[in-house]
């Protein structure tokens, strides 16, 4: 397994002391790797995320054993005509981050790692804490101090030290990484460690299987820091490389009109992306301002043909409320991805007739409002 940094291109052993190329640039990650065989995977009697291990990063299947709790294998709830929510919703922490943080995890204890700092906006540190405590690694998270008060307290019933930064979720990533550089632990990064990626991708896995070795033709996806959004992308073109797809569909992303800097650069043509003025955003699990790996995000969308919609605090409000009165009780960063697709309908009426899935990848019980 290797590190090639996204900047120089230069190839590099992965180190845990390394959370970034010496040249600043983020890292991506190259290993041997098969495809899964799906008509054999769908009727795997292991139905977690560990049928597709041929295709996931090299680790000691004991350590996986110790670390698993069984995560992936969520259902396709119908939620009307041509439209279908996958229920990352039952994911042992109750959100898709258990894909990432798995893999993290297992990756971290097979490299001997035993302390991890990780900031988030909630729901990834919650993962990575679970994970940790299982195989005895220390979790220190920095999340913004007004984050939801039931993430924080799944967090700290996890064993992990929390501290509460004032300010912007970047504030948070900042004191993270300032801690990192302070303390040497492993900084433990969603964002920064693209071993996350190998775990969200599976999140794509799972739908070729559900549509009998096919893809929907519309895929809903949420982008804040873009975890989701780049595993599904890595998984696209794996599928396409291994022969097994020739086009991709067509992805919506969605972001909190209140804080949009990707859909505002993707609108404007640009390869990068400016922080543009935010609000806060019930949908907090999606607000951030200053995308770390904004570039790459932009670049992946180009790359797939996808669209950006936003959507207003009213608009998210009604989704979570809609979702649940079919019985979907999601949190309001995810009910963002519901009403993503209806606003997406708005401006393309033939948008309807194509067979989408919007993820439910997090729990109500975890939303303040
Ligand atoms: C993390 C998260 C997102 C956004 O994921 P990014 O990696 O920041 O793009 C969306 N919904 C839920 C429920 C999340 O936990
Ligand atoms: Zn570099």
């Amino acid at each position: 397994m290797r590190y090639i940094c996204t900047g120089c291109h230069k190839e590099q052993p992965v180190n845990p002391d390394r959370y970034r190329c010496e040249c600043g640039g983020l890292f991506s990650l190259s290993f041997d790797k098969t495809a899964p065989d799906f008509s054999q995977t769908a009727h795997a009697s292991d139905r977690s995320l560990w049928k597709y291990a041929n295709a996931l990063p090299p680790i000691d299947p004991q350590i996986v054993h110790e670390t698993t709790m069984g995560e992936g294998g969520t259902p396709l709830i119908s939620l009307g005509t041509h439209l279908w929510g996958k229920a990352d919703y039952y994911m042992p922490t109750l959100s898709f981050k258990d894909r990432g943080a798995v893999v993290l995890v297992a990756a971290m204890r097979s490299m001997g790692v035993h302390q991890c700092v990780i900031d988030s906006s909630g729901n990834a540190a919650t993962a990575v804490a679970a994970y940790c405590t299982r195989v005895g690694i220390g979790c220190e998270v920095f999340v913004p101090a007004h984050t939801s008060a039931k993430k924080i307290e799944q967090i700290e019933a996890h064993g992990a030290e929390v501290h509460r930064i004032p300010g912007t979720r970047e504030d948070t990533a900042d004191a993270a990484i300032a801690h990192v550089e302070k303390t040497g632990a492993f900084y433990a990064s969603h964002i920064f460690n693209p071993l996350f990626w190998e775990g969200t991708k599976t999140y794509l896995y799972e739908l070729f299987e559900q549509f009998g070795g096919a893809l929907p033709d519309l895929l809903v996806l949420p982008v804040g820091n873009g975890t989701l959004l780049m595993g599904v992308a890595l998984a696209l073109k794996e599928l396409k490389e291994w022969g097994l797809v020739d086009r991709f569909p067509l992805v919506i992303a969605v972001q909190a009109a209140n804080c949009a800097p990707l859909a505002a650069a993707y609108l404007a043509g640009s390869v990068v992306v400016h922080e543009v003025p935010s609000q806060p955003t019930l949908a907090e699990g999606i607000a951030s301002a200053r995308p770390a790996r904004g570039a790459e995000i932009l670049q992946a969308m180009h790359h797939m043909g996808g669209r950006f919609v936003t959507v207003t605090e009213e608009e998210i409000l009604a989704s979570r409320d809609a979702l649940a009165r079919r019985g979907v009780y999601v949190e309001l960063t995810s009910a963002a991805n519901h009403a993503g697709y209806l606003a997406a309908l708005r401006e393309d009426g033939q948008l309807g007739l194509l067979d989408a899935v919007v993820p439910l990848c997090g729990a109500g019980l975890k939303s303040a409002h």
